[in-house]
């Protein structure tokens, strides 16, 4: 690394506002820069010429400042004092399945998340890709994982009755004269990735399957062990099956300070009491670098990069079955983004995008038309017959990246008791059953070891879906508990029987939201016009509350005002 050379480049880049330095291994920028794609760009030159070293962002930014972090209404005392082995910090794909993980072991898990549930950040705003892993840098914790967690996710999805499909994935190319050079690519992913099932097919081929792709399509790389999965019930259900293995999940729990001694975390401050836990696992996301710098152990940067999908009606599910973008090299670009695509959702609808615009707030969710333009734009490429007047909803995510666009998958460096979990940009969906089990055995051995669980169960029963029964399963589920034959959603059919099962689940979050994202009402084409009214009256029955105490989803997101008629 040529520090001289870095900050020569920086200088003629950024006229002397910005330098960097080495600081305990470290590339570490300082200066004053008003416009946040600037602080990004200096620090990402950073990362360019320094692949082995992470970047640490000390860039005053004077444009329009970030809000402060979320943090729950709630305070009380109820953790005050608590002391478990591990403290995992997020309550997402990566913090929920290291729970699970550790739940193999003799272990008092403690899993705290800052919202009212589980998969709000990242975990519940992605596309649900299974990636193959065919576009990750060699030598990168990426590359390492995804394989391993896309091998993995047949199991774990049986296991935690998740629903799980390989639907394969085509990568697009609509110039021919790319054929030999992407066909080069593609062999050798397939021998020296481990990707053996990668295959170039042709765009008649294609379309064979996928009449409604592109006819511009030349040929296609075609990855049969892509899948799609809902990312927030796999979340819930890793979660779920970890409080079934004796593991703790405390919500509406933000860690909100720490105290360090002798290179020891001694005392994890958060709204609900004060913490002493043995070891802490970071998986916080975006946040990643703040609870790093609690732990005195901050050797790294995350830069928020949103991303926005469209969901469409599952009238359009029907236009394809797996998962397709255009892939040509002038669309593509150099924006550390897979590009986007079309993916059929295990619901049957489509998703799609997203696309990759850097920011400063880590927690505005708010979708810009823009985005939705864009995608828009680059994937009709991929199949002129999408239509906008099919869009039912739409969302947008915030991934945690690091200046190095990798993962941080290691113990402390200056604090001892410590895991990060960090930089856990897409496909961190992908990888986290992988992750989880490397992360899980080292806090194991960062405790001086632990006995193995014998009462381990990794079967979560998950709630039956109504809908997708034969009459005659229907029939018998009906007979035996008629709440079953009581729909509630009429766009997706979801029963009075499913809503009480969520409520009854083991992480029960009664909310419109909480409920919804258990088993669905509201996700369909009326998007809960129909059916909020309905599912409010039976959690507030069930809670044995007044309508007007059911809230949508957190403390402050009140249905009911009052009483008007
Ligand atoms: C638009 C988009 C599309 C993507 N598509 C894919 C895909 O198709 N396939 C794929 O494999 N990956 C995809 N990804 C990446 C994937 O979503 C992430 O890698 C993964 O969800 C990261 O999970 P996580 O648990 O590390 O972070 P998160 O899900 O963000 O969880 C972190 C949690 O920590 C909590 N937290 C933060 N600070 C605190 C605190 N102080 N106290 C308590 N709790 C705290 C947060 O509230 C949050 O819930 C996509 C990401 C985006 C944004």
């Amino acid at each position: 690394m040529n520090l001289a050379k870095l900050n020569r480049d920086l200088a003629r880049r950024f006229g002397g506002r910005v330098r960097a330095s080495l600081e305990d291994g470290c590339v570490v920028m300082r200066g004053e820069l008003s416009d946040w794609a600037e602080v990004v760009e200096a620090c990402q030159r950073a990362a360019e010429k320094n692949s082995r070293r992470h970047v640490v962002n000390d860039i005053t930014y004077t444009g329009p400042a970030d809000l402060p972090m979320r943090v729950p209404s709630e305070t009380d005392a109820s953790l005050e004092g608590d002391a478990p082995d591990v403290l995992v910090i997020g309550g997402g794909i990566s913090g929920a399945s290291i729970a699970r993980e550790l739940t193999k072991w003799k272990l008092d898990v403690l899993l705290v998340e800052k919202e009212a549930d589980l998969a709000l950040g990242a975990s519940g705003r992605n596309d649900g890709e299974v990636h193959p892993g065919v576009d990750l840098g060699k030598g990168s914790l990426k590359h390492k994982y995804v394989r391993a967690g896309n091998r993995m996710y047949d199991r774990v999805c049986a296991d935690l009755g998740v629903e799980f499909r390989r639907v394969g994935q085509y990568a697009c190319f609509t110039d021919p004269l790319l054929r030999p050079v992407i066909g080069a690519f593609a062999f050798l992913r397939k021998y020296k990735d481990g990707i053996e099932d990668t295959k170039i097919v042709s765009g008649k081929e294609m379309r064979r399957l996928e009449p409604n792709l592109t006819k511009d399509c030349r040929f296609a790389i075609y990855n049969p062990s892509a899948g799609c999965v809902c990312p927030y019930s796999l979340t819930i259900a890793y979660a779920e099956n970890a409080v079934m293995n004796g593991a703790r999940v405390s919500l509406n729990t933000a860690v909100l300070d720490m105290a360090v001694e002798n290179g020891r975390i001694v005392r994890v401050k958060t709204n609900r009491g004060t913490l002493h836990p043995r070891l802490v696992i970071n998986a916080a996301g975006v946040f990643a670098e703040e609870i790093a710098k609690m732990a005195g152990d901050r050797f790294y940067s995350i830069h928020p990069r949103r991303g926005t999908n469209s969901i469409l009606d599952v009238k359009a599910g029907a236009y394809m079955h797996t998962i397709a973008s255009v892939k040509d090299i002038h669309i593509h670009g150099k924006n550390h983004s897979k590009g986007g695509g079309i993916l059929h959702t295990v619901h049957d609808n489509l998703l799609i995008g997203p696309d990759a615009v850097e920011t400063c707030e880590k927690e505005n969710y708010a979708t810009a038309p823009g985005s939705i333009d864009t995608v828009f734009g680059k994937q009709t490429q991929t199949m002129p017959k999408l239509s906008r007047g099919d869009i039912i909803t739409y969302f947008t995510g915030v991934r945690a990246a690091t200046f190095e666009e990798d993962y941080i998958i290691e113990p402390g460096r200056r604090t001892k008791n410590l895991i990060h979990c960090a930089g856990i940009q897409s496909p961190g969906l992908t990888t986290a059953p992988a992750v989880a089990l490397d992360v899980a055995e080292t806090a194991v051995e960062m405790l001086g070891g632990a006995q193995k669980n014998p009462d381990f169960n990794p079967v979560r029963k998950p709630i039956p879906a109504v809908k997708k029964l034969s009459d005659a399963a229907r029939d018998a589920l009906i007979k035996e508990n008629p709440d079953y034959g009581e729909i509630v959603c009429r766009c997706e059919e979801i029963s009075k029987g499913e809503i009480l099962d969520a409520l009854r689940s083991p992480i029960c979050v009664p909310t419109l939201d909480g409920i919804k994202k258990r088993v669905r009402p509201g996700m369909g084409r009326c998007q809960g016009g129909f059916c909020s009214p309905l599912v409010t009256k039976i959690i507030a029955e069930y809670r044995n509350v007044p309508l007007s105490d059911v809230r949508k989803s957190d403390a402050r997101a009140v249905v009911l005002f009052g009483k008007t008629k």
